[in-house]
């Protein structure tokens, strides 16, 4: 990987709150998302890299030059917050043009560069309307044609879409993703929202309590964490369980009294007798009728709605399982029920 932006041993102390030894790296143009529950750091994070808050140790390197003392101005980064942060009193032009201004100075070249950003953004329509006239949605994209516009060496978007609407959310990641790729800015992303982090990062860092306990793909932070914290707050199951029998592309495992579940992906070589983590998204959890293997009889214990699906909290032979059926499958507390889970969607772990 060609590492651009380079956060190496970051420790910052806020109040009681410390961020403790951060380290990660982001190669060029690529999108980093900063996932952790709220109080976990995330924007102590973002606002050191922008240069707000001065580390106790540690360096922030952007394109191999070291900018841990610059101050904020100086560092080329451009951030956008969630509650947007424009001049409302300005029209959407003079708010785009605002920090290019300072860069700028021939007036038709930042007429063009706002007229650019506005059309890629989908607001030049908008460019004479005051700022405060603006819905949620618009003044977003307004805020990040401001960042953009300066085309800084960084953009930081801290909790972007929390104040949107679903609809304009979609809307704005599937916006911010095209951006990023065809302007080739490094971009770090702040959320608390899995679903965020999901369709945006190509790098997930997972942070809680100021400390980076994950990094990686979405394919491994999502689906095989390694920190069992993660694992519950990405709510990945994980059961455990002993290897019978170890084929060339298959394991055996006993995960209950008589039980034996068939695992198509694992790591650390595992062998006969071992004991190994399984762990499988709720998602992948199905009611038994589809594959004659991997079942456990359980009971539910919990149901909590979303949308049309609901998640279930059950115990398997006393090991605690999450499931998230479709609503017609909605079965009442106590009820009895067969899960099944198909081997492609386990992976197991030593
Ligand atoms: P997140 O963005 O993940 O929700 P923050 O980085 O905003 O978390 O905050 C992390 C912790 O630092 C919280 O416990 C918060 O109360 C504390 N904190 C944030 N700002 C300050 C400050 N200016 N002084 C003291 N403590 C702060
Ligand atoms: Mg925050």
């Amino acid at each position: 990987m060609n590492t651009y932006l380079l956060v190496e041993n970051l420790t910052v102390k806020r109040g009681n709150f410390e961020l403790k030894g951060i380290t990660f790296d982001t190669p060029r143009g690529s999108i980093t998302v900063i996932l952790g529950p709220s109080g976990s750091g995330k924007s102590t994070l973002l606002e050191t890299v922008a240069g707000f808050i001065k580390p106790l140790r540690g360096s922030i390197k952007l394109e191999g030059e070291d900018i841990t003392d610059l101050p904020p101005e100086k560092r080329k980064i451009a951030v956008v917050y969630q509650d947007f942060a424009l001049f409302p009193h300005l029209n959407v032009f003079e708010n785009i043009a605002f920090g290019l201004k300072k860069l700028e100075k021939n007036p038709f070249r930042v007429k063009k560069e706002v007229l650019k950003i506005a059309k890629e953004l989908k607001i030049d329509h908008l460019l004479k309307r005051s700022a405060h006239t603006l819905s949620g949605g618009e003044k977003q994209r307004v805020a990040l044609a401001r960042a953009l516009a300066v085309r800084p060496k960084l953009l930081l978007l801290d909790e972007p879409f929390s104040a949107l609407d679903p609809q304009n959310k979609g809307l704005l990641r599937t916006l911010i993703r095209k951006l990023v790729k065809e302007r080739g800015v490094t971009t770090l992303c702040v959320t608390h929202d899995v679903t965020d982090a999901q369709n945006l990062g190509e790098q997930i860092i997972v942070l809680a309590k100021g400390e980076l306990l994950e990094k990686g793909t979405p394919q491994e932070v999502f689906f095989k964490p390694k920190n069992p914290f993660v694992a519950r707050f990405l709510e990945v199951n994980t059961l455990e369980g002993r290897v019978l029998r170890v084929f060339k592309n298959l394991l055996e495992v006993e995960v209950a009294n008589g039980q034996t579940w068939e695992v198509s992906s694992f790591e650390g070589d595992p062998k006969e007798g071992d004991k190994v983590l399984l762990l499988f998204r709720p998602e992948f959890v199905k009611p038994c009728g589809n594959f004659p293997k991997n079942r456990l009889r359980c009971k539910v214990k919990g149901v909590t709605y979303g949308g049309f699906f609901v998640k279930l909290f059950l115990n398997c032979s006393g090991r605690e399982i999450k499931a998230v059926f479709p609503l017609r499958e909605l079965k009442g507390l106590d009820k009895e029920i067969c899960i099944e889970v198909e081997k492609e969607f386990i992976h197991a772990r030593r």
